[in-house]
């Protein structure tokens, strides 16, 4: 017999895992083992989904809506999440300008292959989401990275940009809040970054999957507000995993010009059809049933400040680390380029040795960092920095 042609695709060796996922389901191994982990890794709520939009789901897989919907989503979903941009920014949107897709990642793909063809280059912040890069790629597109480090706060300053922009350059990427660093964008900053992106004409995949989770008073900008040049090209991600704890459902959105969104749906129609139908219908109970959602979302982020001050704190009483007080998502991104070792290096000890899950910064392409989420117990959080510090002292001996 000959022997078997190369199996693999190109796309399907240059695509890097989600290290986030991976560092995830080997902490759930060890805890599952007996291991006496505690995982900062998870980039999801530790909360369940609120009831109300669990029982709208159940009611609709009662009533039938077991079939296959409407590529872009159900009408009345589409309109109320319409109705949420108009409510929440003031923005005029069509609900045929709205996709309702399977994740806020499957969105975000959309969104870059909607755009971007072979030969575009597009700009990504660092630390950036793990997916970015990846989905570039896949659109046979080339990222760019710009490393926004903790001296200005992970934020992009507009020279940087201006400094990464090439004639091939299609579109900026930014997430505010961010994952991985919870850093949020003043207005004055978005301002000056989006300009700096129309000088250039570029498009903007605005990630607002966080928008909801900020603290301190902050209020998160959505660049699409800044005047109709930049609605015109600017793509806004989101989606129902973050804010109302429903990362299984699987739900996500994207709003974007009329064009970009008819184009993100043909491209869904070929690629995963609907979003499950049924589950839809909890995602619009989530929009409709405003009061018990704005409760639910209170409650989760009284729990998510506190243990915010609280870690922040912590870290910052360890010698060798410093970290920023993010002001938004559920992530600390402490500097530990001071031990001397990779922060890959670093964050394997510390799963070996203590037991504590961690991601290093370099995965999010920001080395001399770690991200740790604090969605998780106000117990696992105590006993995990003390096991970090345990550590930290062993490497200073
Ligand atoms: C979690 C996350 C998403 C999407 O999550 P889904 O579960 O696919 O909806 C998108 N962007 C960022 C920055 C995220 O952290």
């Amino acid at each position: 017999m000959n022997n078997l042609p190369a199996p693999l695709s190109t796309w399907a060796r240059n695509v890097s895992p989600s290290p986030t996922l991976a560092i995830d389901a080997k902490a759930k191994a060890l805890l599952a083992a007996g291991e006496d982990v505690c995982g900062f890794a998870a980039g999801e709520p530790d909360f369940d989904t609120p009831d109300h939009i669990k029982e709208a789901c159940i009611a609709a897989l009662k009533a039938g809506k077991t079939k296959y919907a409407p590529t872009p989503g159900i009408e009345p979903l589409r309109q109320a999440i319409a109705d949420k941009y108009a409510a929440d920014y003031g923005l005029k949107v069509a609900p045929s300008q709205v996709v309702v897709s399977p994740g806020g990642k499957f969105s975000c793909y959309l969104g870059v292959l909607s755009v971007c063809s072979p030969g575009d280059e597009v700009i990504i912040p660092a630390p950036y989401w793990v997916s970015y890069p990846e989905m570039v790629k896949l659109a046979g597109a080339t990222p760019k990275f710009v490393l926004a480090d903790d001296s200005t706060g992970f934020r992009l300053t507009p020279a940087q940009l201006e400094a990464a922009i090439t004639p091939k350059t299609k579109l900026l990427i930014l997430t505010s809040p961010s994952n991985p660093t919870g850093a949020v964008y003043t207005r004055a900053e978005m301002e000056a970054i989006v300009a700096v992106a129309m000088k250039h004409n570029l498009y903007i995949m605005s990630d607002e999957i966080y928008e909801h989770l900020v603290y301190d008073g902050v209020q998160h900008v959505a660049p699409a507000t800044f005047g109709k040049d930049v609605e015109a090209r600017t793509i806004i991600v989101s989606g129902f995993s973050k804010p109302y704890a429903m990362t299984g459902w699987r739900l996500g959105t994207l709003v974007a010009p009329a064009p970009i969104a008819k184009a993100a749906a043909e491209l869904q129609s070929q690629m995963s059809s609907n979003a499950t139908t049924f589950a839809q219908y909890g995602a619009l109970a989530a929009l409709k049933e405003k009061e018990k959602t704005k409760a639910s979302l209170q409650a989760m982020l009284v729990a998510f400040d506190r243990r915010r001050k609280f870690l922040h704190a912590e870290l910052n009483k360890i010698p060798g680390i410093s970290c920023l007080l993010a002001q938004g998502a559920f992530y600390l991104f402490p500097n530990i380029s001071k031990f001397g070792m990779s922060d890959t290096e670093f964050c394997s000890k510390l799963l070996e040795q203590e037991k504590v899950a961690v991601v290093p910064g370099s995965a999010f392409g920001a080395e001399g960092y770690m991200r740790l989420s604090y969605a998780t117990s106000d117990e696992i959080i105590k006993k995990g920095v003390e096991r970090l510090a345990r550590f930290c002292a062993t490497l200073r001996k």
